[in-house]
């Protein structure tokens, strides 16, 4: 078996950066830029106040009494050049007047009623409540880099900017097959035998999750000719889950499958648990395929590890392998075997550290307990036993 190190690695080497594509402001939030956004324009494109008060002409204004020139309200701009001597009532935003040198707020003055005010500052200096043209940022300066997922806080800015279109590298297009003849849709009510699928449908969730652009083939049986129809249509996008079938039962095609449909397989199996049965192999087309674990729980660990930042790192954005924190254990736990193993915990920030309560859980069949669960521990046997206060590495579900 190989190590789970070793098998990302395999993968890493298949990793290929999406093309750009152009998108509307309002769609962006989510996409990972591919090139630097500049802005065209200083920010702020004028003079600006800070405050509603009072420009005026002079620093030495202290105790002054000045005369009001003009009101300047919020859409408007200054007519009136300021002199010595003069004041210009102005709203915070607004583009100071030619001639001024500060703004003093108006909690500082008293309205004198008779077309004057008079300054009470107790200290007051040229630029004071003033934000200079450019002082935010320059025009041809970088707003966004390369390589940011944008936020709607970048939305903000980018309006600010009038910029209206931004290139985001492509979503990944991802296909889910699920497989398997004991499977009917959730909406069904199995029959004897049978389960519903639930593989399926986290992975299309997990995909989605990461920026993926899904493709649902629903379920395939564990027939030949009906799982090569499917396969051949999943093998259209830039990768393909296929759940379940991977293993060594006698119903398990789907390696034979992927071999029959020009899918060269670059290894099988993984020193990992659960999830050991993993398969990952290239089509010509270069479609990366990946035969994942039937069991939504084996499924969901493999995915965690090896195509989450594969996705990731196809659509622009972080992705390395295994991004471990470290966290200390609340209570001893106890596991079998000695492949690497991921168990379902409750991991809490608290002042600077990490505590992981370790969950009952049941093995690969069991997605219950995993609703309780945020994080993963990752335990290395033998021995196969951790106990409270030992530090432990942990990802995050
Ligand atoms: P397999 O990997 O096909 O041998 O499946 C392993 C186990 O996972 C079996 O017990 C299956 O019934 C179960 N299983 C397979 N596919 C799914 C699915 N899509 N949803 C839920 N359970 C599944
Ligand atoms: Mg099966």
């Amino acid at each position: 078996l190989i190590t789970i190190e070793d098998a990302w690695e395999l993968i890493e080497n298949h990793i290929r950066l999406n093309e750009s594509d152009v998108v509307p402001v309002d769609c962006s939030v989510g996409r990972v830029v591919s090139e630097p956004i500049t802005c065209e324009f200083d920010s702020p494109p004028f003079d600006k106040s800070l405050v509603d008060g009072y420009a005026v002409s002079e620093v030495d204004v202290s105790n002054a009494t000045c005369t009001v020139v003009e009101t300047v309200v919020a859409g408007e701009v200054a007519k009136v050049a300021l002199e010595q001597g003069g004041a210009t009532r102005i709203m915070t935003g607004c583009p100071l007047p030619k001639g001024s040198v500060g703004v003093v707020m108006v909690e500082e003055t008293v309205d004198l009623e008779d077309g004057r005010v008079r300054i009470q500052a107790e200290t007051f200096q040229a630029s004071q409540n003033v934000l200079q043209r450019g002082k935010v940022i320059r025009a041809g300066q970088e707003l966004i880099s390369q390589n940011q997922r944008l936020r709607p806080h970048d939305v903000g800015a980018l309006c600010e900017f009038g910029i209206q279109n931004v290139q985001v590298f492509k979503h990944s297009s991802i296909a889910v097959l699920a497989t398997g003849n004991e499977l009917v849709d959730s909406a069904t009510t199995p029959a004897a035998g049978q389960i519903r699928n639930s593989n399926g449908p986290m992975l299309v969730e997990l995909v989605k999750a990461v920026g993926g652009q899904t493709w649902n083939l629903g379920i395939g049986p564990d027939v030949k000719n009906e799982l090569n129809q499917k396969i051949k249509e999943g093998l259209q996008q830039q990768v393909l889950l296929i759940a379940g079938g991977v293993s060594a039962g006698i119903m398990d095609l789907v390696p034979q499958c992927l071999k029959e449909n020009g899918v060269k397989e670059i290894f099988h199996k993984v020193d990992l648990k659960p999830g050991k049965p993993l398969w990952f192999g290239r089509a010509e087309s270069g479609t990366l395929v990946f035969g994942l674990p039937g069991n939504p729980i084996s499924s969901l660990v493999c995915f965690k590890l090896f195509v989450e930042p594969l996705i990731k790192r196809q659509s622009g954005q972080d992705g390395g392998f295994l991004p471990f924190e470290n966290g200390v254990l609340k209570s001893d736990l106890r596991f079998k075997g000695n492949r690497t193993t991921f168990w379902p915990c409750q991991a809490k920030r608290l002042q600077g550290r990490i505590e992981v309560l370790p969950l009952d859980w049941k093995g690969s069949a069991d997605q219950a307990t995993y609703c309780q669960a945020n994080a993963l521990i990752r335990l290395d046997g033998p021995p196969n036993r951790v106990q409270a206060g030992d530090a432990v590495s942990l990802i995050w579900l």
